[in-house]
């Protein structure tokens, strides 16, 4: 493998291979080696619990870049291959194979690893959670053979695969401890949106659920008990309850880390020659003023590029306004911006909730920290100059349709 010139990214997900892609766009011509312990080359993930998982795009579609492109522009893409060490002051990695190799630079876009569920039975056979590739192609397949399935977890995962499973006409249990789905994400006012939504399509939502165990027979699962004794029959159990940032190599190496790899504005860790980018990074962002990690296919897009131009030493930071979107049924949403859980005094909503076509304000004083388009397009960038700007805003005039969004936003 190359030298000590050499610029290395470990994790082929979305966030290292948009990393290759800006080290050649900027005309760094030394090596580029981009590791991943998968098998495919770099994909996204959001087609896995939506239009692939839905059979209405294929595999194809999923991928950052076509087969070739990595030899193209000169990439080292090793695949199946595993980074067990880092040696920060000795400039070099180890493989699983337990070979040692140089480098100048090293970008860590490890990404994050679905969390197991800590109750008996969690390991049978039938309980699937959803990834990778191959967790969507496992679901698929699952969705065909079952007829009741369980859904834990009210989270974005959980509430995108319980809209495809009831789309192949699966009858569906959501399981949530809080008292909405998404609570810690929106809030209960918007939580409650999202309820109706999954009940109107014919899914039985339980919140405030409990889990004693998952229970099965012969090793493979048939149900799910609860703490009140309730037990619920199901083919299959999808664990959708979060996930935790691969920051293992990172904190074995003795950088800073604390929910995620800590890391500057510039995206530099506590290491001046190692970075990282996209869903394991914990990154001070400038216009919120602290650490925060974001678990998104827009930071995992963006933060990258930044973090490339960092490690070719320009003078750049990153301060995108974090970015989701999701796709349920028929609604279609953009969120932009960010709110701690307990940070916003209040909702404002423009439009109809009750006909889901409205946008969501979340305020703290008359500042809005982030909003929420659903169903209603070209509204993100607006909603951007919104939050970004810091002003305070008129509350009766931010939710009147009849006021242009940009209008709020002064000079
Ligand atoms: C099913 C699903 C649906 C999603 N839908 C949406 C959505 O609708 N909207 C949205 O905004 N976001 C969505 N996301 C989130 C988005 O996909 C993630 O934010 C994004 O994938 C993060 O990219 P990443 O490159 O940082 O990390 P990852 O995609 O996790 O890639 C990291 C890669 O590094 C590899 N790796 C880890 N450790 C090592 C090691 N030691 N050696 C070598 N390789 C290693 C991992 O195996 C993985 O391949 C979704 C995620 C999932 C799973």
């Amino acid at each position: 493998m190359a030298g000590n010139t050499a610029f290395m990214i470990v994790g082929a997900g979305l966030a290292g291979a948009k990393a290759a892609e800006t080290l050649r766009a900027e005309g760094f011509d030394g090596p580029v080696v981009l590791l991943g312990d998968e098998r495919e080359r770099p994909y996204e993930r959001p087609p896995l619990s939506k239009s692939y998982l839905l059979g209405t795009s294929g595999k194809e579609q999923t991928f950052v870049h076509p087969p070739d492109w990595y030899a193209r522009h000169g990439v080292d893409l090793r695949l199946g291959t595993a980074v067990t060490g880092i040696d920060p002051d000795g400039h070099h990695l180890t493989l699983a194979d337990g070979s040692r190799h140089d480098y100048a630079k090293l970008l860590l876009t490890t990404g994050a690893t679905p969390r197991p569920l800590p109750v008996p039975g969690a390991d049978l056979d039938g309980v699937l959670c959803l990834r990778r590739l191959e967790d969507s192609d496992r679901l698929k397949e699952t969705f065909r053979a079952a007829s009741r399935v369980v859904v834990i977890g009210a989270g974005w995962i959980g509430l995108e695969t319980t809209a495809a499973a009831r789309a192949a006409g699966v009858e569906v249990t959501v399981l949530e401890s809080a008292q909405v789905p998404l609570q810690r994400v929106l809030g209960r006012e918007v939580g409650r949106i999202f309820a109706e939504l999954h009940t109107d399509h014919g899914v039985d939502l339980r919140c405030g659920a409990q889990i004693a165990r998952i229970t099965g027979g012969d090793g493979r699962v048939d149900g799910v008990l609860l703490a009140d004794g309730t037990r619920i029959e199901a083919d299959a159990v999808i664990v959708g309850v979060g996930v935790t940032p691969n920051s293992g190599l990172a904190a074995a190496a003795g950088l800073d880390v604390g929910n995620g790899v800590r890391v500057d504005a510039r995206l530099c860790t506590s290491h001046p020659d190692i970075y990282a980018a996209g869903d394991v990074a914990s990154a001070f962002h400038p216009l919120l003023g602290k650490h925060i990690r974001v678990e998104h296919w827009a930071n995992a897009r963006n933060q990258p590029k930044t973090a490339a131009r960092a490690m070719l030493g320009q003078d750049v930071v990153y301060d995108g306004l974090p970015y989701f979107f999701t796709d349920q049924y028929d609604l279609g949403m953009e969120y932009t911006g960010y709110v701690d859980p307990d940070a916003y005094d209040r909702i404002v909503f423009r439009g109809s909730t009750e006909d889901r076509e409205f946008i969501a304000f979340w305020l703290a004083g008359r500042r809005v920290l982030a909003g929420m388009n659903v169903n209603i397009w070209d509204a993100t960038v607006p909603i951007r100059a919104l939050v970004a700007s810091g002003q305070t805003v008129d509350e009766r005039a931010l939710a009147d349709p009849e006021v242009p969004l940009d209008s709020l936003v002064r000079e």
